[in-house]
């Protein structure tokens, strides 16, 4: 009997989807030490896999971004030798997107009003990370004679389960330990947990390396992402880069922009953070040198967990 043509005959081995990192500052300022070794983990990992590496402008929050900060970051990531790929995504560009998620979610019941404000919540429980829990005030209609302010998401009970290809397996129970989280504000603006599923997704991301800082943001993305159908990509958390004092380094902080020439120093330091000191014989080599040698070295196994690290002096 003749093959059928509509059935292959053999199972081939499905290719391996393609590597999408991608790295992600908000333009709220210049970028900092901290900030690069996040960077440079990212690009590390893509370029040693035969990557992509794309850049996403995270300007959702106009009020805070700083005019000519996404140019600076730019231009600081050239001078360090991490070129990316293809057009730079800019998410206040991107708002239909996010206003269709959301509809997709309220359509579903997935979503609802909230008129809580931010003194009425004041008093609710917080978890480890200090963030307030949702005590579900409006999960079931708003207060008679209170006007939607935020959307949240109705977080469906259960634990999320993930592994980070730095931290292990983790596990966090959203509803329980966040509540139902906004994705859209109170001054109309989308929440960044809502933006970065949909970002992610659109630009084809199959691995996020970023800061530990957004660890725990990561249980309540992969439950958007579940809602709303879309794929979880890899995820791994850099250390936090502390400063003398122990601070996380930011603009907060006063952490120092980084330099926009002689970028050796800082990308050696940088390298260091993750693990991967340069060798004696690489010390004042340009970016370009010091990068083609840490592509080659990178195993994302040997990145410390924990955020032991101060920036080295200048
Ligand atoms: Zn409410």
């Amino acid at each position: 009997m003749p093959a059928d043509p509509a059935q292959p005959v053999a199972t081939l081995n499905p290719l391996p989807p393609p590597y999408i990192g991608r790295f992600a500052p908000s333009p709220t300022g210049p970028l900092h030490f901290g900030s690069l070794v996040a960077a440079l983990a990212s690009w590390l990992d893509a370029r040693a896999a035969g990557g992509r590496w794309l850049l996403r402008m995270e300007d959702l929050d106009r009020p805070r971004c700083v005019a000519g900060a996404a140019d600076t970051i730019l231009r600081q990531l050239e001078a360090c030798g991490l070129q990316w790929d293809g057009a730079v995504a800019v998410q206040s560009e991107r708002d239909d997107a996010y206003a269709a998620a959301l509809d997709a979610l309220i359509a579903r019941g997935l979503a609802y009003p909230c008129a809580c404000t931010r003194a009425q919540l004041a008093q609710a429980p917080r978890n480890a990370e200090g963030e307030i829990v949702y005590p579900g005030t409006c999960r079931n209609g708003l207060p008679a004679g209170a006007g939607a302010r935020a959307w949240r998401l109705r977080v469906p009970p259960g634990t999320v389960a993930f592994h980070d290809r730095i931290h292990g397996n983790l596990r966090q129970n959203v509803a329980r330990e966040v509540g139902d989280f906004i994705v859209r504000r109170a001054d109309g603006l989308f929440a960044y947990q809502l933006a970065v599923v949909v970002d992610d997704a659109w630009q084809g991301v199959s691995h996020v390396v970023r800061g530990a800082d957004l660890l725990w943001n990561t249980p309540r993305q992969m439950v958007l992402q579940t809602l709303l159908g879309l794929a979880t990509p890899a995820y791994a958390h850099v250390p936090l880069v502390t400063n003398a004092a122990g601070q996380k380094l930011s603009k907060q902080t006063l952490a120092p922009a980084l330099p926009l020439t002689a970028c050796s120093t800082v990308l050696a330091q940088a390298l260091a953070a993750l693990g991967h000191s340069p060798p004696a014989g690489l010390a004042g080599a340009a970016p370009a040198e010091l990068l083609a040698w840490a592509s080659g070295q990178w195993q994302i196994e040997r990145v410390p967990v924990h955020s032991t690290i101060a920036k080295p002096s200048p």
